[in-house]
């Protein structure tokens, strides 16, 4: 029998992952190993950004994304596999599965979410960096409020056929909501109203993308991250819009337009109250003691970023449904399983968008509202307005 030859294993000294990249003079490898990136969408551009954050060994890495991998999504995802789709398996899980084995010194958390509600806003604090691979206006709107409304500046990709672009928006300086034409503010009104998440995420019309654009336009945008993570703000290209024409190898650089004065993305908050008892499993009863306590104010309350739909009425029958979800959180899939005339109209009859004490269920938790873990409500007290972090949450994010 032949003998297998053993594998010497090197001294930990010659095991370091980032060694090469220690050879730069600007590398810090502890700020680096230390940092958090956020990537919101797993598709052909996430999973790019994901295989680079991976190799360049990011600290902690978080993937969002609330899809399922499919067959057409392999020739442009570079950590997913047949059994992958065969499976359905949800794309954010497959992609930290697979950069874990990558790169075994990173620490992964998957997000299985929409962006638009399932993402608490203190997730975004604790980020050194946000990248956006989406497809589509809403989602990128959602991610300039919220990243601009704690102070933090995005990285926006796009990939259409051989080309793409990449924009670093940064407060004060750029903004995705002020680049808005009249045209692209009318698509997203339209999906603003579709309750349903895979229809109102869903591109209009299919976009041809490439792994080739794919990868170019990730890899500017991880180039970009390590820029932030390293406060490199002088090299950053906030404020600047890059465009790549693949197929004439043209790569073209333009300003952004200028910061409008009325746009709601520059709301910035001033000060976060991180409140240890209160939580996104506290009842709605508890988050108000909490508060009230806390503000010494009886009279005050909790303004939902969405409404929260009690009742539902058919035009024609008059037929009441109750869904008691969040807005974005009500598919069609629930009102259809209450509904006794699929084709009829329905409008929402009875919601509420804040929290005091007449809410009707306080016993309902603020998850079942659709308030998210982690995230930072808006409070109102007499003529004042305080942004109280759900701190009761600070062990959710869990890389592994
Ligand atoms: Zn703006």
């Amino acid at each position: 029998m032949k003998k297998t030859k053993k594998l010497i294993i090197s001294g930990e000294k010659d095991r370091v992952w980032d060694a090469t990249f220690q050879l730069m003079s600007w590398w810090d490898a502890e700020s680096v190993r230390k940092s958090s990136v956020m990537v919101v969408g797993a598709g052909a551009l996430g999973n790019e950004v994901l295989k680079n954050l991976a190799l360049m060994n990011i600290g902690h890495i978080l993937t969002v994304d609330f899809d399922t991998v499919e067959y057409a999504n392999l020739s442009r995802s570079v950590l997913f596999r047949e059994s992958d789709s065969d499976a359905r398996r949800n794309k954010c899980e497959v992609a930290a599965e697979r950069i874990r084995q990558l790169n075994p010194n990173v620490r992964v958390m998957a997000l299985h979410g929409d962006i638009m509600i399932d993402i608490g806003l203190g997730v975004f604090r604790r980020m050194d960096a946000i990248i956006g691979c989406l497809d589509n206006r809403l989602a990128r709107l959602m991610i300039n409020r919220q990243a601009f409304r704690i102070g933090k500046s995005w990285i926006d990709g796009a990939i259409e056929n051989l080309s793409g672009q990449m924009v670093v928006y940064k407060p004060g300086t750029s903004c995705y909501e002020c680049q808005l034409s009249d045209s692209e503010w009318a698509n997203i009104r339209e999906r603003m109203g579709c309750p349903d998440v895979a229809r109102r995420n869903y591109a209009a019309g299919k976009i041809p993308t490439t792994p080739i654009s794919a990868s170019i336009i990730g890899a500017l945008q991880v180039q970009e991250a390590l820029k932030l993570i390293h406060h490199n703000d002088k090299q950053s290209t906030a404020g600047e819009i890059f465009r790549l024409d693949g197929m004439h190898n043209l790569f073209m650089h333009y300003d952004v337009q200028a910061l409008k004065k009325e746009c709601d993305s520059h709301f910035q908050i001033a000060e976060v109250i991180e409140l240890p008892e209160l939580r996104h499993t506290s009842t709605v009863q508890e988050a108000l003691d909490i508060l009230c306590r806390h503000f010494d104010d009886e009279g005050l309350w909790i303004n939902l970023d969405h409404e929260f739909v009690i009742e539902v009425t058919g035009e024609d029958t008059g037929h009441k449904i109750y869904p008691m979800k969040a807005k974005p959180h009500l598919s069609d899939d629930i009102l259809d399983l209450q509904r006794i005339d699929p084709l009829e109209e329905l409008f929402i009859t009875k919601s509420v968008s804040v929290l005091d004490r007449s809410f009707p269920y306080p016993e309902l938790t603020l998850k079942a509202i659709g308030i998210p873990p982690l995230h930072i409500v808006s409070v109102e007290t007499k003529g004042d307005i305080h942004f109280a972090e759900l701190h009761g949450d600070k062990d959710f994010m869990k890389f592994t």
